[in-house]
């Protein structure tokens, strides 16, 4: 049976990304019905919003998704689609797989994480408080009143709330993933020892949650010290959980271990759907030039194949990809030892050397 699937170009490079995904994923053999929405900057002019209802209905009938990239303006023009749509849908893991495949030029070839970050807390909630407002100098009268606790005066303030709920389920989805994927390990990293009640209830909870699965291996690391080692030992990491702000940083810091952004893969994960996109954005100056990675985006369509718990095909799919960078013949720009090198190919011939070796 075709699985219903929507799928989004976004803008800038996305429609051409999308476009090769969507070939490379055809030629698996999966049956799919694809469920094709808008969203980005092209349908805000167009229609006056960046994220039409229409296709966040698509996305909650069919529960699954795959996203190009969407440009957020700065300063001015609409929010960022992404930021709506983790919260429309309460997608509240992010998962990145960060694979060093064999041809990629990295001074970490053995890395083989895999990054789950909180989506929805920690500093990320939005609570702030602007300089010399109203509201700041109220809340820091409060806080002194409260406790003593003297804060600066002149000082804008972010609130950190991490909940159980919250840290319950990002942990239990890392668990889930490591035995969904034959994973031995989860570790958690935190700065449980300086944020004791907000980091601190998330390594408290975790280790609950891990008593949970005695089949997998936990640990913790403080969040510095596991920057420091996975630059050093990165052998030794499998899935790693974080809350949200330090699963923002360690993921860019896996996507270069691996050898850039045009190779980092993501899903975003809810109760009721599920999101896969690539970690990098529209790279809008590229944008119809058929020039620019597509390695990211199929490789989120990988996970898609799991999360469809089409394992089979994803793994033929992932090893294609695999094999295509390796030979480093038939390879987008980024991927050459120089980025001039006439030999390399568009992202459309990258989609048909992928799809021409998973026909061998
Ligand atoms: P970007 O990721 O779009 O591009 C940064 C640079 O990385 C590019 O100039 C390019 O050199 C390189 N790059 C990115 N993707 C590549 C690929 N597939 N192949 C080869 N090289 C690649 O980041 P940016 O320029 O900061 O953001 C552009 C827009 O994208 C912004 O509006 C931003 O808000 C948005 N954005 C969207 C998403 C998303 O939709 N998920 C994520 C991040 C940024």
């Amino acid at each position: 049976m075709a699985h219903n699937v929507t799928i989004i170009p976004g803008d800038g490079t996305g429609p051409e990304l999308v476009e090769a995904t969507r070939r490379v994923l055809e030629a698996t053999g999966v049956q799919f019905d694809w469920d094709e929405q808008p969203a980005g900057e092209d349908v805000y002019a167009e229609e006056g919003t960046p994220f039409p209802d229409r296709t966040l209905e698509s996305i909650k009938r069919n529960g699954v998704g795959i996203k190009g990239p969407t440009t957020t303006p700065v300063g001015s023009g609409f929010r960022s689609v992404n930021v709506l749509l983790r919260k429309e849908l309460d997608l509240y893991s992010c998962i990145r797989p960060c694979k060093a495949y064999e041809g990629v030029r990295t001074r970490f070839p053995e890395t083989d994480i895999v990054i789950v970050r909180e989506n929805t807390e920690d500093l990320y909630a939005g609570i702030e408080f602007e300089k010399d407002s109203a509201q700041a100098e109220d809340l820091r009268r409060f806080l002194e009143e409260l406790d003593g606790s003297a804060i600066r005066a002149h000082s804008g303030i972010s609130i950190k709330p991490i909940s159980v709920f919250g840290s319950e389920r990002i942990v239990e989805s890392a668990f889930d993933y490591a035995e969904a994927n034959g994973r031995r390990k989860v570790t958690a990293a935190h700065k449980a020892n300086i944020m004791k009640f907000s980091d601190g209830l998330f390594l408290e909870v975790a280790r609950g949650v891990a008593e949970r699965h005695p089949d997998v291996e936990f640990e913790d690391r403080i969040i510095d010290n596991l920057c420091n080692q996975l630059v050093s030992r990165p052998e030794e990491y499998d899935v790693i959980v974080l809350p949200n702000l330090y699963g923002d940083i360690v993921s860019d810091l896996g996507a270069g271990m691996i050898g850039g952004l045009g190779l980092a893969p993501g899903g975003n994960i809810g109760t009721e759907a599920a999101m896969f996109e690539a970690t990098h954005g529209s790279a809008p100056k590229y944008k119809g030039q058929n020039k620019v990675n597509p390695t990211a985006l199929m490789l989120s369509g990988v996970l898609m194949l799991r999360h469809l718990d089409e394992r089979e095909a994803a793994d033929r799919l992932e090893g294609a990809i695999a094999e295509v960078i390796r030979k480093g013949e038939k390879v987008t720009y980024d991927l050459k030892p120089n980025r001039d090198d006439p030999t390399a190919v568009g992202t459309s011939e990258f989609a048909d050397a992928v799809i021409e070796e998973m026909s061998q």
